[in-house]
């Protein structure tokens, strides 16, 4: 079945804006995508009708405003294949990682290594260096091939007796790089390491199963997923949540409290502090439910389809470096043009319309890596068209005669 990409569109309001006088082309999903009418009025339809707080309240709209918190829980673990009780309502991605990196650096001693690769986002990155700076652990870095590709050789040597987690990207923000989640976790749970997959990119643009990956934790964030800002999730193995300590504490993920002790809930609630980020919830399951009428490969199909067309109308051009061009990769093109600084490009497309993104992309080792201090990126998403990846390049064209 072919991907409807006019009547997807039609579903996200502020695609018909325009920018500086031209219609707005927004390549910029990657790090923010547009919200389809369903998550928007599911989310003030519960301030309309269906609003208070959850989970302490015996009237009548507490109850129903848990019902739908709780539903959005069901919907975030059918959607990944998890149980419910397995899916912790964070405030994104980035908390989703601190969450785990502080409960089990509780336990790590000094000596103690993660693995990491050299295409992880800050976020996978940070919360794991306070670990080597408060705890003494050690942090090893996967090679990135040059093409873009994790060195499976080189992740192999890194693995020893003293890893205890392996923290990776199922696919990169900046390279569209995307790992095999499954052969590396089974390298990983080889070596007797706790994996953690970061699937803030992944989980847009393929089917995630987490029990067939069978990695321990897997992260992502609510709005990249056409869902709102503000919730992300953090997956653990029903046993693996068990174990973590409490990350935060507050109302709502304690069992008792008095002068003297304190008992914990069980997760996920142990992990949920205070008064959770409902409608947010409320919204991302609006947004699982509004793409689980969508033909998910005939969408990845069509993003692919964008991005070939793309990188076959820029081959040739010689001021044009891409970064990443590994096989198998997702929709996203980072790139630089020679004599420009990639935010110049950015502003510069804006002009015509086109929203990329310019910067680290939040990867300084993988920039690093690249030997580039910055890149623009344009990201593409289920409602870009052919005729807006064709604006892109004709933009690109024009933006790079100002620096010829
Ligand atoms: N990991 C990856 C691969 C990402 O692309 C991002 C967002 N750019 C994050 C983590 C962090 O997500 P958030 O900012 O939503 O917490």
């Amino acid at each position: 079945m072919a991907f409807d990409v006019e009547a997807a569109r039609a579903e996200f309001p502020i695609l018909l804006r325009h920018v500086h006088g031209k219609p707005l082309v927004y390549l910029d999903s990657a790090a923010s995508a547009q919200k389809p009418r369903a998550v928007i009025e599911a989310m003030t339809n519960a301030m309309e009708h269906s609003y208070a707080n959850v989970h302490r309240g015996l009237h009548t709209l507490a109850n129903e405003t848990t019902d739908a918190y709780e539903a959005a829980r069901n919907k975030v673990a059918g959607f990944i294949g998890a149980e419910p009780a397995e899916i912790v309502f964070t405030k994104g991605g980035t908390e989703a990682v601190n969450l785990v990196a502080a409960g089990i650096g509780a336990s790590l001693q000094a000596g103690d290594e993660i693995v990491l690769t050299e295409m992880e986002h800050h976020a996978n990155i940070v919360p794991w260096h306070f670990l080597r700076e408060r705890k003494g652990v050690v942090l090893k870095w996967t090679r990135v091939t040059d093409d873009g590709a994790l060195d499976l050789e080189h992740f192999q040597s890194l693995l020893g007796p003293r890893t205890r987690v392996v923290a990776l990207s199922h696919m990169s923000n900046v390279l569209g790089t995307i790992n095999d989640a499954k052969a590396l976790t089974r390298m990983a749970h080889e070596a007797g390491a706790l994996v953690l997959l970061d699937g803030c990119q992944a989980i847009v643009h393929k089917p995630v199963d987490v029990k067939d990956i069978d990695c321990d934790f897997y992260v992502f964030s609510g709005h990249k997923l056409y869902g709102p800002t503000g919730i992300g999730i953090l997956y653990g193995k029903a046993d693996r949540l068990a174990a973590l300590p409490p990350y935060q504490g507050g109302g709502e993920m304690i069992g008792i409290v008095s002068q003297d002790e304190i008992t914990y809930a069980d997760p996920p609630h142990r992990f949920e502090a205070g008064t959770p980020a409902i409608l947010e919830a409320i919204g991302l399951g609006a947004a699982i439910d509004w793409l689980s009428t969508q033909d998910r490969v005939a969408i990845a199909e069509h993003e692919h389809a964008l991005y070939a067309h793309v990188r076959e109308r820029l081959q040739g051009m010689n001021w044009l470096r891409v970064i990443g061009e590994a096989p198998g990769k997702g929709a996203i093109l980072s790139f630089t043009v020679d004599g420009a600084h990639a935010h110049d490009v950015a502003q510069i497309l804006d002009r015509y319309g086109v929203a990329v993104r310019a910067g680290t992309h939040c990867a300084e080792p993988l920039m690093r890596r690249f030997g580039v201090t910055s890149s623009a990126r344009a990201s593409f998403a289920l409602y870009n068209t052919l005729e807006e990846a064709d604006a892109f390049v004709d933009a690109l064209t024009k933006t790079q005669a100002f620096f010829a």
